[in-house]
């Protein structure tokens, strides 16, 4: 049973009314219905799932985009194109609020959208579960930022954008300095800690854009979109910086540091080969004293 609270479609001539929602009962869905949900079932990604009703319902309907936000994440998935007016209504399956479609329309609907989103709820409860998990596999408990396999996929959407566009992208590879002192001398709960407040520290330096990942034990890698490598090192200074100032490890006023590699992809790079360069960087900062930022040569 789905059911979904609508906003109605402003009479022709009147002003677009702010977002008011109504509320539709709800009801089981009739045998046409019932064969759109079963192909829609077909589709786990969100985006495809969105793309592939829109494809469905817009012969018979003005509709010509529809976004779909789900409860509590701040993700938008967007499928067709933006329209002067749009209606918005939430959508609940079986008792679960699944989050709020924004139907982009050019002009009335034959039907309401309430009833138009119906087949939509059943698919659309298991694509966010299943996006939800995909989430949890990606994301490092300790600190919530991306983990290992998530570095590898945004690199690989990296990679693919400079290849073909162009754009640069910068790596920082940050490495927390005498960390097992951390550990031995204040024990492994506090290092956790400490590891977590690196963690913020790095997050807090960055654009909304940048994406940061804990790649192991105590170290971070950032990925810098459209990047060179002088203003990644920049953002690799403030990070530095940043984390100097404001992660004491103890009352006696030892400080966490981190040493930093920071290298630019090159035309005729692979990821493997970016991140060597980067690396050699982090251990030639790590030679050189520890506490400091070094391009890749
Ligand atoms: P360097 O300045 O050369 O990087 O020295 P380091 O002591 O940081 O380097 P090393 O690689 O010898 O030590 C890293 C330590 O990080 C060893 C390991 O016990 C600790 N570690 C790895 N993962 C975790 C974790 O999840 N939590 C805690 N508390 N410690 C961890
Ligand atoms: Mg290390
Ligand atoms: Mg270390």
């Amino acid at each position: 049973m789905a059911s979904a609270d609508i906003l109605e479609f402003p009479r022709p001539g009147s002003e677009a009314p702010p977002a008011r929602a109504g509320v539709a009962g709800e009801r089981p869905l009739g045998p046409a219905e019932l064969q759109l949900a079963h192909v829609l079932h077909g589709h786990l990604d969100l985006v495809s799932l969105l793309e592939r009703f829109l494809s469905e319902v817009r012969g018979a309907q003005p509709i010509e985009g529809i976004c779909y936000s789900p409860p509590d994440s701040g993700e938008c998935f967007v499928a067709g194109r933006g329209s002067a007016q749009s209606l918005r209504s939430r959508l609940h399956f079986d008792g679960e609020y699944l989050g709020q479609v924004e139907a982009q329309v050019g002009a009335e609907l034959r039907t309401p959208l309430a009833a138009l989103l119906a087949p939509l709820a059943s698919p659309l409860r298991n694509a966010l579960h299943h996006h939800r998990v995909k989430l949890l596999a990606r994301k490092d408990p300790l600190t919530g930022l991306g983990n290992r396999m998530a570095l590898e996929s945004a690199l690989e959407t990296e990679v693919a954008r400079a290849q073909r566009f162009g754009h640069p992208f910068s790596l920082l590879i940050a490495d927390i300095d005498h960390f097992k002192q951390v550990n031995d001398t204040l024990g492994h709960s506090f290092g956790d800690q400490v590891i977590r407040a690196v963690a913020a520290q790095v997050r807090s330096c960055l654009r909304p854009y940048d994406q940061a990942f804990r790649y192991g034990g105590e170290e971070f890698v950032v990925v810098l979109s459209q990047t060179g490598v002088g203003k990644a090192l920049q953002v690799a200074e403030r990070i530095r910086k940043r984390i100097s100032q404001r992660c004491p490890v103890d009352a006696a006023g030892g400080r966490v540091t981190v040493s930093i590699g920071v290298g630019e992809i090159r035309a005729d790079e692979g990821i493997d080969a970016l991140f060597d360069r980067t690396d050699r960087a982090l251990y030639r900062a790590k030679n050189e004293g520890r506490n400091r930022s070094l391009a890749a040569s």
